[in-house]
Parts: C-alpha cells; structure tokens; sequence
C-alpha cells in the first residue's frame, strides 16, 4: 500500500470528490520538524533520549476536497495531533506539549489574507501543487511554539531556584572588605 501522504494537491488540477487521509505515522519520517525540535532540545540540562520524542505518533485525519470560490480551489480539512517534547525556557527540563491543530484551510499560489471570505484560512504554496506530506510538516513547523515554557508554576523547578539565589544576596561581597578595613586600624 503507498502513503496516503505522498498524494499530491495540485491548485490547478481539481479533484473530483473527496479524498480522504487517516494515518497514523512518527516524527522522525518529518525530517525538518525534526531538526527544529532537535534545536529546540539543545537547551535542555539533560539530554532527552531521542528515540523518546522521534517516535512519537501524529495522527493525521484530513479531507481533500475541491471547493467553488469563483474559481475551483483545493479544500483540506480535518485535524492533525501529535506531542511534541520541548525544552522549558525557564528552567530547562522537557515539556511534553500536546499539539491539536483544527485544519481547515484553503490552498493558494498568493496572499489571500484580504479575501472577503472569512469561512477559511488560505495556505499559500510554492508553485501550483503540493505534496500532502510537505502541507503537513509545514503546519507541524509553524506549531512549534517560539517560546516554551512549563504553564503550572510547581512543575517548573525554576521557582525553587528562586528562593536559593534569593537568600545568598543577603551575603554583600562588601561586607569581608569592610571587615578587612576595620582590622587594619
Ligand atoms: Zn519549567
């Protein structure tokens, strides 16, 4: 059986009915979200084992329909889900981060930003076709947060540090040399 994720959405060769993808299939067979989440696991204290967060599942339930917008243009829809293991800005430890992305999106050669129907987000592409497998990485891509960080407060160690680092300003790097002077008299 061929992956479902090496069809290809041409914006210039409408489809007739609906194709449909439901697959289940890893992060490491995404090799650019790879190496952007490997960048990101680079701040970590302790080194993550890789094969931990390259194995993990994404599950893919997507529709591929053409759509009538004055002209025939290609509809993708569904939801792609999958975790992604990150690195906390604050104190450095992984983050498991589920990732739900509603997809509905319609497939475009320009900026359609300003077009007046609102019922869809348009996708621009490269050329007039794209590869379900390329769509999927770029969304993937884009959802990986710039900045993480753990969001309940007691699951993030950096607060405990806190306090410690806290506590020894107390020690003044002025107060031995005061002692010094003060012998010399
Ligand atoms: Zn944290």
């Amino acid at each position: 059986m061929s992956n479902p994720l090496s069809s290809i959405v041409s914006i210039t060769k409408p489809i007739s009915g609906v194709y449909s993808v439901d697959f289940q299939c890893k992060i490491k067979e995404f090799e650019k979200l790879s190496q952007v989440i490997a960048s990101d696991l680079e701040h970590l204290e302790n080194p993550e084992d890789d094969d931990m967060w390259l194995n993990q599942l994404i599950d893919i339930k997507l529709q591929v329909k053409n759509v009538n917008l004055g002209i025939s243009m290609p509809h993708v829809s569904g939801e792609v889900r999958t975790s992604f293991f990150l690195a906390c800005q604050n104190c450095l430890q992984t983050i498991i981060k589920k990732i739900e992305l509603p997809i509905n999106l319609i497939l475009c050669d320009r900026d359609r930003e300003d077009d007046s129907n609102n019922k869809y987000d348009y996708w621009e592409i490269l050329g007039d076709s794209i590869s379900m497998h390329n769509l999927i990485e770029e969304i993937l891509i884009l959802s990986v947060p710039l900045y993480t960080k753990h969001e309940a407060e007691k699951e993030c160690l950096v607060f405990s540090e806190t306090e410690v680092t806290d506590g020894e300003t107390l020690h003044s790097p002025f107060s031995d040399l005061k002692n010094q002077l003060n012998n010399k008299k």
